[in-house]
């Protein structure tokens, strides 16, 4: 089965019922498996209730650089962290093309968050956006987990890759002007690969321009599957492998 590791399917970004819809839709196209993550605190609840009504549904807890206002300690709490659908810390990290002015702050919350991860030893999904030297100076390797939805430079890449993280790829890997994005994920090793749609953002090509969904993960396995030069089965498999090592909680 293929697995989405990182769609948001909070009611807050599907609408009431069109999470529903959006599952029932991956599963029918083999995406079997599907990880939450949360961006505004508002979100966890949602996450919390959707991981816990669908068994294939795992979910990550972390609050996004665009939310510095938030305390993580209000949140990411003892029960929230110990619950058995609650495979890591994410999204968590820096994002300086939007909001640069509150770089301070921004790495306050990801330093605070990083703490937690370390001492609940959980893996973390990494944001980062045009944030590289304090990304790769914060990260030293303290923590380990994922830099999702990487579009990054190979140079980042390679710092990462020798603190252990994985890195994960979403539809932008599939658009047509992302030649530096497929010649990043080309060097990666393919043990240290996962895949995710960041749904309902960055639909894969055919779907550009349309709300993306789990079920189009497909499209972006297809494309990493031509550039590591495997057939898209035996990808499928090494991918559910390499998402079972980035998440030891996962279960299925
Ligand atoms: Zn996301």
């Amino acid at each position: 089965m293929f697995i989405d590791t990182h769609c948001h399917l909070t009611d807050r970004h599907c609408g009431d019922g069109d999470a529903k819809h959006a599952i029932e839709n991956a599963m029918a196209s083999g995406v079997g498996v599907m990880i939450c993550p949360t961006a505004d605190p508002a979100d966890i609840p949602g996450a919390l209730k959707i991981a816990e009504e669908y068994s294939n549904i795992f979910c990550t807890i972390g609050i996004h650089p665009e939310y510095t206002d938030a305390n993580p300690a209000d949140f990411l709490t003892d029960d929230v962290l110990q619950n058995p659908r609650v495979v890591g810390i994410g999204e968590i990290g820096l994002d300086y093309h939007y909001n640069a002015d509150t770089r301070m702050q921004q790495i306050e919350l990801f330093e605070k968050q990083l703490a937690i991860a370390k001492k609940y030893n959980l893996p973390v999904a990494i944001h980062t956006r045009e944030a590289e030297n304090d990304t790769a100076q914060i990260l030293n390797g303290d923590v380990c987990g994922v830099m999702h939805c990487y579009t990054s430079s190979w140079d980042l890449a390679k710092k990462m890759l020798d603190r252990g993280f994985m890195f994960s790829t979403s539809g932008i890997l599939t658009f047509k002007n992302s030649g530096d994005i497929r010649e990043t994920f080309s060097k990666i090793p393919i043990d240290r690969i996962v895949i995710e749609t960041d749904s309902p953002y960055c639909a894969p090509v055919p779907y550009r321009g349309k709300t993306c969904e789990p079920a189009m993960v497909i499209e972006t396995a297809r494309v990493l599957a031509d550039i590591k030069g495997v057939e898209l089965p035996e990808l499928e498999r090494i991918l559910e492998e390499n998402t079972k090592r980035l998440y030891p909680k996962i279960q299925f």
